[in-house]
């Protein structure tokens, strides 16, 4: 029996625990061990905007997964009684006259590649979004993309996390990996920071930003270049938002429980020298009052938190998922979009891992790309 330890349990490690979980059973043969070092969500995927889209991704090759990354978090719906994770309401988005001609070009890209995409009129935008004021958007052409949306990334994780423990997965929270161990080039298992050992003929590096920790061997690591970004966290509002709204320097979500996200989800700061997240920055501030003059119902409250989140991006950017080539028996699955593409890697890796299979999709994306 084939046994596979997973390192990481945000919305990837879940992911891939699951399908992993689910095959080896089909199988007859997989045990599947989560080793996170902390809990559920503690990186990246508890700080993200978490919109589910392929709307700015190129090129084609990554467009295309990401569209599968939204077809595969849709068809979750088939497979599970209840998905309070998924949002997928669609998104609406406007820009200023100096934005409007890349919003054109985009569009019509998106359009040609086959893509949900249509322009609304003001009564459209009315009915899906009642609470935007009109003056705020003016005479800006609106698009529409009615299959995008977002996924509750910390509600997704727990759900994938807790099949799999259905599935005979072993999930362990507060299992810190401090190495992965190696022999003639070969993985055989981990060392946990308590000094326990667990062997494995499988290791998948689901750690995210962390995965070019200097703990590992050199052999293992994904080289990195992570950005931050800030996201404001209203309080319980009076606002009916059902959709993502993608508007002028301010990105807008439902969080839950009456909760507004707001964002500059394209912001990108240095992790090093990234501003102290503080409800009193005044940037955060100028978002606040951003996401008023759109939505008034949002009324005279503050920020409830803001908090900093680090992007998991390989070097060039890009996913780095495969087998990492100058050694045998570790898998990485590491990516930003990581949101958006969760679902279906998830299932491409436990089709790779267990099947052995060659996924096409990832042929562009192998890790080995960095290990020239
Ligand atoms: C500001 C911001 C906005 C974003 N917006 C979007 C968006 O709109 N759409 C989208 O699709 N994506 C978005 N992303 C990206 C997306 O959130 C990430 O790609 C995704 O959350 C990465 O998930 P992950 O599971 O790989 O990593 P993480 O969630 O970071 O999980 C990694 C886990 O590994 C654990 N770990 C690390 N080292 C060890 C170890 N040695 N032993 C055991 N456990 C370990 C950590 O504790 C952590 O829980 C955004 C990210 C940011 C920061």
């Amino acid at each position: 029996m084939a046994s596979i330890i997973v390192i990481g349990a945000g919305v990837i490690g879940a992911s891939v625990a699951y399908r992993l979980a689910q095959a080896g059973l089909a199988q007859g043969g997989a045990s599947v061990t989560v080793l996170e070092a902390t809990r559920i969500g503690a990186g990246t995927s508890g700080t993200s905007f978490a919109w589910v889209n392929s709307h700015g991704k190129t090129p084609r090759a990554y467009h295309d997964l990401n569209v599968a990354g939204m077809k595969a978090h849709a068809a979750l719906r088939h497979e599970f009684a209840a998905t309070p994770w998924l949002h997928l309401n669609g998104s609406l988005e406007w820009a200023d006259e100096a934005g409007q001609a890349e919003q054109h070009r985009r569009f019509e890209r998106l359009r040609d590649w086959g893509y949900a995409a249509e322009w609304i009129s003001a009564a459209q935008l009315r009915e899906l979004a009642p609470d935007i004021d009109p003056a705020a958007v003016g005479d800006a052409p609106v698009a529409w993309f009615p299959e995008e949306g977002w996924v509750d990334p910390v509600v997704y994780a727990h759900s994938m996390l807790a099949a799999a423990r259905r599935l005979g997965a072993r999930v362990e929270i507060g299992a810190r990996v401090e190495r992965v161990e190696l022999r003639s080039g070969r993985v055989t298992g981990v060392t946990m920071a308590d000094g326990r050992m667990q062997g494995a003929d499988l290791v998948v590096n689901c750690t995210g930003r962390w995965a070019d920790d200097a703990g590992f061997d050199p052999a293992l690591r994904i080289p990195l270049a992570p950005t931050a970004g800030l996201l404001a966290f209203t309080p319980p509002v009076a606002v009916g938002l059902e959709r993502l709204l993608k508007a002028p320097g301010c990105d807008i979500r439902p969080d839950g429980a009456g909760r507004l996200l707001v964002c500059r989800n394209d912001d990108e700061f240095d992790p090093a020298t990234a501003p102290r997240p503080s409800v009193d920055l005044p940037e955060m501030r100028e978002l606040l009052r951003r996401a008023r003059a759109i939505l008034p119902a949002i009324g005279p409250v503050e920020l409830e938190a803001v908090r900093l989140g680090i992007r998991a991006l390989p070097r060039d950017s890009y996913s780095a998922v495969g087998l990492l080539p100058q050694v045998e028996g570790y898998y990485a699955a590491v990516t930003h979009s990581g949101v958006t593409l969760a679902a279906v890697l998830g299932a491409a890796v436990a089709d790779e891992v267990l099947r052995g299979a060659t996924r096409p999709e990832l042929a562009t994306f192998r890790p080995a790309r960095f290990f020239g």
